[in-house]
């Protein structure tokens, strides 16, 4: 729940955390990269970082931590905080940015994005240059994209993904997708996170004929999950009656935009939502169910949660 209320709070004073967040990139370590990777796009502040920019004091603001606030000073030596105290006295080296009557809070963290993701014939606008340029100057200077296999090989996902990222100018991490299941998917599932820093696993009930898992191979994801410690998430609609629902619009002639929201009412997701739930609860781990969308299916959360099950949402 902190996390949840963390990112509202950051929501609310993105244009604060903008003004400071130019300023530190300067000297931050990333905004070498952000620099290098620039591209077509005007980048202010690359360019001469000397050893003396290195070092930088945001001075009289409002800190604001997830636990508490107080009027204090941050400083940061080479793209790291290291104090944040009132008063702190510095030499005449170190940059000194004023942030009197303003906040100071930590970067926001994305936990969900699908930056250049290939899905059923289209691909999202975004790189990841262009989105994380975009993350940064609204104030979030962390997100976890998912990792989608290739033909349902993890380890090539992972490389695609790797390759992608090497545009990033700002930190990240990787979910990663299962859409299919065998031993060599299982056995990957270990190296992934034991190797490769990942360990959220997300499902896709929904996405007939692309993403989408069925119920055998949610349990033995769940089951992997639990195994290997690390998190399930589900995208949680009935791709089957959704793929109904396409079906009934098209028949209908419904083909705009106001068809996707038709073919796929609350109930699907309440289903759904609560299945994912139950399942969970049959194998005895947590759930993550990403990017709830409707009151119906909150409401299964809600439940869920009353009876002392373990489980996260986030937006
Ligand atoms: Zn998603």
């Amino acid at each position: 729940m902190g996390f949840v209320s963390f990112l509202t709070m950051t929501k609310r004073f993105t244009g604060i955390i903008a003004i400071l967040l130019l300023l530190s990139l300067t000297i931050a370590s990333a905004s070498q990269e952000f620099c290098d990777a620039r591209m077509d796009y005007s980048v202010v502040g690359c360019g001469g970082s000397d050893s003396t920019s290195q070092r930088i004091l945001i001075k009289g603001g409002t800190v604001v931590n997830a636990h508490h606030q107080q009027v204090a000073d941050v400083f940061i030596d080479n793209g790291i905080v290291t104090d944040v105290k009132p008063n702190i006295k510095v030499s005449d080296e170190v940059t000194i940015v004023d942030a009197t009557g303003k906040f100071v809070m930590p970067g926001g963290i994305d936990p969900h994005t699908h930056l250049e993701f290939e899905f059923m014939g289209t691909e999202t606008i975004d790189d990841f240059f262009s989105g994380q340029a975009a993350a940064l100057a609204g104030g979030t200077t962390m997100h976890i994209d998912f990792v989608i296999p290739v033909n349902g090989s993890l380890s090539s996902g992972f490389k695609a993904y790797v390759e992608k990222a090497k545009k990033s100018c700002m930190d990240y991490g990787f979910h990663m997708a299962i859409t299919k299941w065998d031993d060599t998917v299982a056995r990957e599932m270990e190296i992934m996170v034991k190797e490769k820093g990942i360990n959220s696993f997300k499902f896709f009930l929904a996405y007939k004929g692309a993403l989408m898992i069925n119920d055998e191979l949610l349990l033995e994801g769940l089951k992997k999950c639990k195994s290997v410690g690390a998190l399930a998430m589900v995208h949680a609609e009935n791709g089957d009656a959704v793929f109904e629902g396409q079906k009934r619009m098209i028949e209908l002639g419904i083909t705009g935009p106001e068809g996707h929201a038709l073919s796929r009412p609350p109930l699907l997701e309440a289903e759904a939502t609560a299945r994912a739930i139950r399942l969970a609860g049959f194998v005895n781990t947590p759930l993550y169910v990403v990017h709830v969308m409707s009151v119906e299916a909150m409401e299964e959360i809600a439940k869920a949660r009353q009876s002392g099950l373990s489980f996260k949402t986030i937006k």
